[in-house]
């Protein structure tokens, strides 16, 4: 059996007058920011994205679903998840897990992790067990401690049996 591993990251600017979307859950931050992006800017499942094309050496999210393309603007990054776990499948491979980590300061994301992990297994065809979403401030250090933005880290392994 053949096994491959991908990582990815991203990171979104929080912004007023934006929604804050996650694992394709809408959130309420604190000081009602949201994420800024061309698509509805799920940084958590973009990174998932970046690490199964990552595995595949496929490239980025970028090169399926660029932004200056019009199509994807608002674009639901689940249905986008959707896409990338199908172009997966068409090359053979399945995935076995995938793990991730959101680097957020506020808000408080534990209460709606499961949520999360439900609604991105449901799109890749998997179980909860298989999808990990974890969460952590950044002890107000860096530009997601100073809650200029919001990232994501992100790995998947793929088997081809
Ligand atoms: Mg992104």
């Amino acid at each position: 059996m053949a096994l491959r591993i991908g990582n990815g990251y991203d990171i979104h600017r929080l912004v007023a007058g934006r929604p804050l979307i996650l694992g394709g859950q809408r959130l309420e931050h604190p000081a009602g920011l949201g994420l800024d992006g061309h698509s509805d800017a799920d940084v958590l499942v973009h990174a998932i994205m970046d690490a199964l094309l990552g595995a595949l050496s496929l490239g980025d999210i970028g090169k399926y679903f660029p932004p200056e393309d019009p199509q994807w603007k608002g674009a639901d990054s689940l249905e986008l998840l959707e896409q990338v776990t199908a172009l997966v499948a068409e090359r053979g491979w399945r995935v076995v897990n995938v793990d991730s980590v959101v680097i957020a300061e506020r808000p408080k994301l534990k209460p709606h992790i499961e949520a999360m992990r439900a609604a991105i297994a449901a799109r890749m065809g998997l179980e909860a067990d298989q999808v990990g979403v974890k969460a952590t401030t950044n002890e107000k250090l860096g530009p997601e401690g100073r809650e200029e933005g919001i990232s994501c880290q992100a790995v998947a392994l793929l088997e081809r049996p």
